[in-house]
């Protein structure tokens, strides 16, 4: 498993597993009702916090950030959602990175960014594991087949849905038939394929009729559009009439409470002529929107209750409210249009203050001139080596590498060549770490002294650094520094047949092989047996 699910409790204990299986049932039920899932979201949040298991607790967490978000709080879910974004992306914990592209895809379909939507939608089903529950599967791939429909690419879309459907009939799942069956059919009427929305919106009355599940609203509103499309009215609002009933009314999933259908309900009485019904079904659609604060769905309503107007011979009426209309469509349009702006503003602010972050902190171990790493990182990484080679895993040789008479180069021609000659040196030091063994590095650890970690025994390490150093001689410096040579002194020690080799004691054992080397004539490698 993936470092993200590295924890605290070993996953395979009891308590883990359990945690673990409530989570994932969590997940397959989030699709559906929100009241399902808020009460166990926190309460299975809190018990992977007591077992350690951080992976846990955020994809439980990103179920309470979406549960947010379909109570209208869309703004905060995008932020919490992005937050577990980057823990997993950090974490390399892959199923929760696509959740987390699987929730700001909704986030991002309500705000209208519907091209933002598609790339999370893409991701949200690439980062899938083939394993994943069939659930998940259907509902990432759902959810990227509506991103495709809605961005206008029906002939993309048809082709997820026909394989979702297919997958939700293999495992017998007749809520996401459904589900897929519903949002094929409103695909299909966005796309103004009316005989297709209606072939679709009939399999998805017969099935729920075969499993004795009653249609929600939203689904019978979609049943009502495609009618509506063939000007089949009154088949409409017979369609239509079950949703009337309080209890489907209420049921509605998407905090919109029923106003969407009553709307569409609405249009179809008035364009059948049945006037008195209309109004009373918009009047009922207007107190919704007030109680609820549907405010798109209330400027929508004005539209329909200026066509009521005229409908009934009242022009002056009409043409006030749809005055009324426009008005309030305009604010609203300005009003989504900064609410928007505003939440991928504060979205975008925290991704990016944490990459600055980042970058900071990498800045913060390294050394600007060379770009090398500096003494911070070498105090950061050397005491995780010794440990590793204290284990028996893996032989460290640390070197000190001084470069000789360097004084002269600055005094001879400037410090700015000197800077130069630092960099090159830095670059064929790098070069000579790169070969080593992973988890080798180099660093500059202040003047023209340099740090090589090598992950090598004391053989290959000798070996490399005397290589190192004839590079170093044989370097055409002369563009540089003219006559003056450049070479370099160097003392190593290694971790090879000790025990309890700490930082400062590897780093004083090189230093005084580097002041032999020195002594000796310079331009040597000086090491534990040479
Ligand atoms: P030795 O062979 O004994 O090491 O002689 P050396 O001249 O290299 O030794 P010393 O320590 O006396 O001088 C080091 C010089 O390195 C002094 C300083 O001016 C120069 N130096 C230190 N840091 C930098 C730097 O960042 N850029 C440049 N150009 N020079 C630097
Ligand atoms: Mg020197
Ligand atoms: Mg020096």
């Amino acid at each position: 498993m993936a470092g993200g699910e590295r924890s605290a409790a070993a996953p395979s204990s009891p308590a883990a597993v359990a945690a673990a299986a409530a989570v994932a049932d969590l997940e397959r039920l989030s699709r559906f009702d929100p009241v399902d899932v808020e009460g166990p979201a926190a309460a299975a949040a809190s018990a992977a916090e007591r077992l350690g298991r951080t992976d846990l607790v955020h994809r439980a967490r990103l179920l309470q950030a979406d549960l947010l978000r379909r109570r209208g709080d869309v703004a905060e879910a995008g932020r919490r959602a992005q937050d577990i974004q980057r823990w997993a992306a950090e974490h390399d914990s892959r199923h929760l990175l696509a959740r987390s592209h699987y929730v700001l895809t909704a986030v991002l379909q309500e705000l209208g960014d519907l091209s933002l939507a598609l790339e999370h939608a893409v991701r949200a089903v690439d980062l899938l594991a083939d394993d994943v529950d069939a659930e998940v599967h259907i509902d990432h791939h759902a959810r990227l087949a509506d991103c495709l429909g809605l961005s206008g690419d029906a002939v993309a879309a048809r082709e997820r849905y026909d394989h979702v459907l297919r997958r939700a009939e293999e495992i017998g799942d007749v809520h996401r038939q459904l589900l897929v069956l519903n949002n094929r059919a409103y695909c299909e009427t966005v796309a103004g394929a009316f005989e297709d929305a209606l072939g679709w919106s009939t399999a998805l009355q017969q099935l729920a009729a075969r499993a004795g599940v009653p249609l929600r609203v939203g689904q019978l509103d979609t049943v009502g559009r495609a009618l509506v499309g063939l000007g089949r009215l009154d088949e409409a609002e017979t369609a239509m009439l079950p949703g009337l009933r309080p209890e489907a009314l209420d049921a509605s999933l998407d905090g919109d409470a029923g106003a969407d259908f009553l709307l569409t309900l609405g249009e179809v009485r008035r364009r059948r002529g049945a006037l008195d019904a209309a109004q009373a079904t918009l009047d009922e659609c207007v107190r919704r929107c007030e109680t609820h604060g549907l405010t798109s769905i209330r400027v929508r309503a004005r539209r329909e209750q200026a066509e009521l107007h005229a409908a009934g011979g009242d022009f002056r009426a009409a043409f006030e409210e749809h005055k009324r209309y426009s008005d309030e469509l305009m604010e609203l349009q300005s009003a989504e249009r900064d609410a928007r702006a505003r939440t991928l503003q504060a979205m975008y602010e925290t991704t990016e203050a944490r990459r600055q972050t980042r970058r900071y902190r990498e800045l913060s171990l390294r050394d600007p001139l060379t770009g090398l790493y500096n003494r911070r990182y070498v105090d950061d990484q050397l005491p995780g080596l010794l440990a590793q080679a204290a284990a028996g895993t893996t032989a460290v040789t640390v070197a000190l590498l001084d470069l000789d008479h360097f004084k002269a180069v600055n005094d001879t021609w400037s410090h700015d060549v000197g800077d130069r000659v630092l960099r090159t040196v830095a670059e064929l030091l790098q070069e000579a770490g790169a070969a080593a063994g992973p988890g080798s590095f180099v660093a500059r650890m202040g003047g023209e002294e340099f740090l090589l970690v090598l992950v090598e025994d004391d053989e290959g390490a000798t070996r490399r650094l005397e290589e190192l150093r004839r590079t170093v001689r044989a370097h055409p410096w002369a563009g540089l520094t003219g006559h003056l040579p450049v070479t370099a002194s160097i003392g190593a020690a290694g971790t090879a047949g000790r025990t309890d080799v700490t930082p400062p004691e590897v780093l004083g054992r090189a230093d005084a092989h580097l002041y032999l080397a020195k002594r000796a004539g310079r331009d040597r490698v000086v090491t534990d047996t040479a």
